[in-house]
């Protein structure tokens, strides 16, 4: 199977809109949220859930302050400042700094400190009218999302091995962190959404230096283009300096609108406008590239 994530750099250029469409006109396909820290795609996809699984995402330590004998190891030891004592002697774990290593609980030696699983985070396995979609739910203050990224990509792939699926489509995470690294290794091509506004393209430029230490192939597209044209402009010329291929320039429009808020994606709202032939033809290029990356 295939791999394509698409990526934006920064959220609101419409980069989920298109993954759905995209994933609407692929045949065979699993198709995977990676933007766990804001999912989104299932408003769009309208998953019916198969399986729900709790997420361990870590430990978080803490103190049993009767055991404890207030000898001060576990403070000087530990790297991430995440013990304090109070002002009446006592120790404390802040559960927000604990990076769950166990180093504490382990040096102990009045066995005072235990450990729990962090377990707030959920992911899915949900058949939509496209094919089976993977995606996650974060808890309130959880965090680790790369281990989650890394996890439903890899339950992502299992499923497209075990369906014969002909391509994984990724929807991807804003910005160049954890989240973006773990959607990118591995990953076959990605397709770059560029809004045309000065943080768009900023965004997107850090986010190709990004993909460039992975050497996987990038091309491009412009949503919402018309909106600044001089921005469009400066954009195609990085592009081409970049060597990136734009493929398309979809125009802002209010169809795009129209289309969500009838759950739908747009090439099923509106299959005959041109918004939805553009797509078309990102799709198509995107599959003709998938022979190109395989031979
Ligand atoms: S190492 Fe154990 S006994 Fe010593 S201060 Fe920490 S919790 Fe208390
Ligand atoms: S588990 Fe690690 S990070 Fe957390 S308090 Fe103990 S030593 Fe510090």
């Amino acid at each position: 199977m295939h791999e394509i994530t698409v990526l934006s750099g920064k959220g609101g250029t419409g980069k989920t809109t298109i993954t759905g469409a995209l994933a609407a006109l692929a045949e065979s396909v699993v198709i995977c949220d990676n933007d766990v820290d804001a999912a989104d795609l299932f408003l769009l996809l309208q998953p019916n859930i198969q399986q729900r699984e709790p997420f361990i995402s870590g430990n978080t330590a803490s103190i049993n302050t009767e055991a404890c004998n207030q000898c001060g190891l576990c403070q000087s030891n530990c790297r991430f400042d995440a013990i304090q004592q109070t002002d009446k002697g006592y120790y404390h774990i802040d559960p927000f700094a604990c990076e769950g290593c166990r180093l504490c609980e382990r040096l102990c030696p009045q066995s005072a400190i235990t450990s729990s699983k962090n377990d707030g985070n959920t992911w899915f396995m949900s058949d939509t009218r496209f094919g089976t979609f993977v995606h996650a739910q974060m808890g309130p203050g959880e965090e680790n999302s790369g281990k989650l990224v890394s996890f439903i990509r890899k339950q992502a792939k299992e499923t497209a091995a075990k369906n014969n699926a002909g391509y994984i489509i990724n929807d991807g995470p804003p910005g160049i962190g954890c989240p973006v690294i773990a959607s990118l290794s591995g990953t076959k091509q990605v397709l770059l959404v560029i809004e045309p506004t000065q943080s768009g393209w900023h965004d997107a430029e850090r986010l190709i230096q990004l993909i460039r230490q992975f050497q996987i192939p990038v091309t491009a597209v412009i949503n919402k283009a018309g909106l600044h044209e001089a921005m469009e402009q400066h954009i195609e010329e990085q592009l081409i300096s970049h060597d990136i291929p734009l493929i398309a320039k979809i125009p802002y429009s209010q169809v795009f609108r129209q289309a969500m808020l009838n759950l739908q994606t747009i090439v099923e709202y509106a299959p005959d406008s041109e918004e939805s032939q553009l797509i078309k033809k990102v799709w198509n290029t995107l599959a003709a590239n998938k022979t190109q990356i395989t031979n």
